[in-house]
């Protein structure tokens, strides 16, 4: 009788530096690597429609490569408390292995998984994979997590070095009596009518073996250029948001590969790399601390910020990038188009919708989390709030972004807003729909309401 090991994947779509799955090789039993779609558990945000697209892609090409060392992907859907003691039972599993994750509804998941098949006798084991800090591992001298970032990153250079990514298995053993698998498709997570896929598509490979490639092509490439990285128009960031998202490559592999050789232009750059590589550790950690970081400000006194109704069509002019402000609207179609944005042109446009709109911070959230192919639930309220002001290491909220002279200064040429507004000098392109300097005295305006009634409270 063989008793199976389960390794449960979550957000470590990936076979190389997984310690889930190397436990379960070391354990010595057949392993049954499993991907549980859960829409139903409360507390679990639902994926935007660009992630389910990245995940359906990422779980095809998971399955291929598992398939190569003889392995096999197991689909379930539905609540993760009853799927996955469901499938202990049917294959007889003496072990259940998982990457931890840091959302409160997951980890609550976790504990109880953990506690009931532990009852049960089960070998139950979770690892550290997919944050090289842990948030109760990085405080203040005080034992408080960190609300800056600049101490946070120094605490961090003060541990010992992230450990070095584990190898891929050369080879899994399965089960004899395969379990049975959803099949991908069924799970419908791919556009259909419209499919408006087709940008995504253009732009990005899903998987491991791509997140690697794309990794490595940075390190001997771009990286040299990451000085740059404020203009939208160079090819000078790493683009491997979605893959970290979705854990295709993790960030210890991340960080050594920047600690490994490199040509010394691009070692120059790395540091400031990997300093933007623990903002997502950061923002990890504040979302630990305040699970509610999607829909309540990290700072109280915006509870009374006195934010506006969009009028009719505002808040579509924005999404579709018909603004009539040239960078505004180049990033709204990139984003649409791709799945991605240009993370100085995020700040532009986010600083738009709250500080010239005045439209609440979590709108916007909103309409990121569902088009954006990185969505994190870490770092997309993180950077909402840091743009809102109401954030942790926020900026503050009287410095409002002039998104003319935002292009002005980082998009000197124009060759990013002529790419993605090519009408943008003719007489078709919209007046812009509001004035930006009485928007922007409106927004001071607001910010002193919300502190004088704070400091009337
Ligand atoms: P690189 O510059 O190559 O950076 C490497 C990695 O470091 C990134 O892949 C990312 O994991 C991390 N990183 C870089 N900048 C940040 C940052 N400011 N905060 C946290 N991590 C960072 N990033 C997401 O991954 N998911 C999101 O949902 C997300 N939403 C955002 C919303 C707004 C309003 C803003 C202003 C920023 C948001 N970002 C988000 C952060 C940032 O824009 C992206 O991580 C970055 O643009 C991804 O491109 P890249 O991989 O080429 O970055």
């Amino acid at each position: 009788m063989t008793s199976p090991s389960i390794v449960w994947l979550r957000d470590d779509l990936r076979l190389a530096d997984n310690p889930a799955l190397v436990a379960a090789v070391e354990r010595g039993e057949p392993v049954v690597v499993l991907f549980l779609l859960d829409d139903e558990t409360d507390g679990l945000r639902p994926l935007g429609g660009a992630s389910r697209w990245w995940l359906h892609h990422s779980l095809a090409a998971l399955a291929e490569s598992l398939q190569a060392v003889g392995g096999r992907l197991t689909l379930r859907r539905g609540p993760q408390a009853r799927e996955l003691p469901r499938l202990v039972d049917e294959v007889g599993a003496g072990a259940v292995f998982w990457n931890r994750r840091y959302g409160l509804a997951a980890r609550d998941a976790d504990a109880g998984l953990k506690s009931s098949l532990r009852e049960r006798g089960l070998d139950v084991r979770s690892f550290q994979a997919n944050l090289m800090f842990e948030p109760w591992t990085i405080q203040t001298g005080q034992g408080q997590p960190f609300k800056v970032f600049t101490p946070f990153w120094r605490a961090c250079l003060d541990r010992p070095e992230p450990r070095h990514p584990e190898a891929a298995p050369d080879e899994l053993h399965v089960p004899h009596a395969t379990p049975d698998s959803d099949d991908l498709d069924s799970w419908a997570l791919l556009p259909t009518t419209p499919d408006w896929s087709a940008g995504l598509r253009d732009a990005w490979t899903p998987g491991e073996a791509s997140a690697l490639d794309t990794l490595e092509r940075f390190a001997t490439g771009h990286l040299a250029d990451y000085g740059l990285r404020d203009e939208p128009a160079q090819e000078a960031t790493s683009h491997l948001s979605p893959h970290l998202r979705f854990g295709e490559v993790s960030p210890f592999q991340v960080w050594h590969r920047m600690r490994g050789d490199l040509a010394p232009d691009a070692r120059e750059q790395a540091s400031g790399f990997l300093r933007e590589l623990v903002w997502r550790e950061f923002n990890h950690t504040v979302l630990f601390a305040n699970p509610h970081l999607a829909t309540k400000n990290y700072r109280p006194e915006f509870d009374a910020f006195p934010w506006h109704e969009l009028e009719p069509g505002e808040l579509e002019a924005w999404q579709q990038g018909t603004t009539g402000i040239p960078l505004v609207d180049a990033g709204m179609r990139e984003l649409w188009t791709t799945g991605y944005m240009h993370n100085r042109v995020r700040m532009v446009t986010a600083s738009f919708l709250v500080k010239n709109l005045l439209a609440d911070w979590r709108v916007g959230e909103q309409w990121f989390w569902d088009t954006l192919v990185d969505a994190d639930e870490a770092n997309n309220p993180a950077n909402w709030q840091w743009t809102a002001g109401s954030g942790a290491d926020a900026a503050p909220y009287f410095r409002v972004f002039n998104p003319v002279l935002q292009a002005d200064k980082f998009d000197k040429h124009r060759d990013y807003v002529r790419r993605w507004v090519p009408e943008v000098d003719t007489d078709s392109y919209p007046e812009p729909m509001v004035d930006l300097k009485a928007s922007r005295r409106a927004a001071l305006d607001a910010y002193e309401a919300m502190r004088r009634t704070t400091r009337t409270e």
